[in-house]
C-alpha cells in the first residue's frame, strides 16, 4: 500500500473522540497474570467508570509452575484469571495456546486480530517485543503484527474489520536494548491500588507459589490468606511504584498533584496504531485533572 494512503488511514481526520462511547480497551499478555501486572490498576479505573475492559492471555499457563503442569494447571490458571477479572469487573479470556511454546504464527496472529475486532477496541495494550521471556516477546510481535491488519477487510473475513485503527500501547518494562521504554502516558493508580492487589491475589498459583519459587522466596510466603495478601501488597512484584523516568509525563498531566502520586502505571504509544492528539489522549484517559 502507498505510504501516504497508509498515513491517511492511521491519522484519521475524524473528530476527536473514541471509536466507542464508553471507551473499549483490550489488553494482551502471554500468561494469565501478565495483563494484571501491567494494567490492572488502569483496568480497575476504567471499570469503575463503566468502561469495557477485556484481558486476554495468549497462552493457558500450563507450564510455569514448579510442581504442577499440563491440563490441570491450565484449568487452575483459567479459574484464577476468571476470578481476577470478576474482582475488578472486567472480562478475562485465556486462549488455549501452550505456555512456554508461543510462536508468532499466522494462526495466532489471526486469533489476535479477531479478539481486537470483536471487542471493537479503541485502545489495545501489549508488551514490547524486548523481554526476557520468549512468550512475552512473541506476544509483543503478534499484537504489533495485528495492528493495522485489524482495519483490512480482506483479512480474517469471518470477523468484520474495524473502521478506525485503535491506539496501540505498550506496558512499561525494564529492558533497555535496543531501546528503553518511553513513558508517554502515566496514570496514577493510588485510588485503586488495593483493588489491583486484590486482583493479583486471585492468581494464587503465580504470586504465592511459582514466582516466589523462582526467586528462592517460597518459604517467605505467609500461609494465612489474609497475611499473604498483606505480604503481596508490599512485595516489589506488585507495588507499581512511580519510577523517576515516569515523573515528566506524570507532571505534564497532573501538574502539582503529581508530587503526591505513589503508585502508577505507565504506557508507551506505539508507532503502529492511530497517533492520538493530546485532546484525544484526555478523552481516552479521563483521569487527569482538567487543564
Ligand atoms: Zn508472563
Amino acid at each position: 500500500m502507498h505510504a501516504s494512503l497508509l498515513a491517511a488511514l492511521c491519522i484519521s481526520a475524524l473528530p476527536v473522540r473514541a471509536q466507542n462511547e464508553p471507551v473499549r480497551v483490550i489488553a494482551f499478555g502471554a500468561h494469565p497474570d501478565d495483563c494484571d501486572l501491567g494494567a490492572g490498576g488502569l483496568a480497575a479505573k476504567y471499570a469503575a467508570l463503566g468502561y469495557k475492559v477485556k484481558f486476554v492471555s495468549l497462552t493457558n499457563g500450563d507450564a510455569g509452575h514448579q510442581s504442577q503442569g499440563g491440563g490441570q494447571l491450565a484449568m487452575r490458571r483459567r479459574a484464577e484469571a476468571q476470578e481476577a477479572g470478576r474482582r475488578i469487573g472486567i472480562e478475562y479470556e485465556v486462549l488455549d495456546n501452550h505456555d512456554g511454546r508461543l510462536l508468532p504464527t499466522l494462526d495466532v496472529r489471526e486469533q489476535v486480530i479477531r479478539e481486537i475486532r470483536q471487542w471493537k477496541a479503541d485502545i489495545v495494550i501489549a508488551p514490547r517485543p524486548n523481554d526476557y521471556h520468549p512468550d512475552h516477546r512473541y506476544t509483543g510481535v503478534l499484537v504489533q503484527d495485528a495492528s493495522y491488519m485489524v482495519i483490512v477487510p480482506n483479512l480474517v473475513t469471518d470477523t468484520p474489520a474495524l473502521r478506525r485503527n485503535p491506539v496501540f500501547l505498550y506496558y512499561s518494562d525494564r529492558f533497555t536494548r535496543p531501546q528503553a521504554f518511553r513513558a508517554d502516558i502515566v496514570v496514577s493508580i493510588d485510588d485503586v491500588y488495593l483493588k489491583k492487589v486484590d486482583m493479583l491475589d486471585a492468581h494464587v498459583s503465580q504470586f504465592y507459589e511459582w514466582l516466589p519459587w523462582t526467586e528462592g522466596q517460597l518459604a517467605d510466603v505467609p500461609k494465612d490468606p489474609v497475611a499473604r495478601k498483606t505480604w503481596l501488597a508490599t512485595n516489589p512484584l506488585a507495588i507499581s511504584q512511580v519510577k523517576p523516568e515516569w515523573r515528566e509525563a506524570l507532571e505534564k498531566r497532573y501538574g502539582a498533584a503529581a508530587a503526591a502520586v505513589q503508585h502508577a502505571e505507565a504506557f508507551e504509544i506505539t508507532e503502529y496504531g492511530r497517533q492520538p492528539s493530546e485532546d484525544e489522549i484526555r478523552v481516552l484517559f479521563p483521569f487527569f485533572p482538567k487543564k
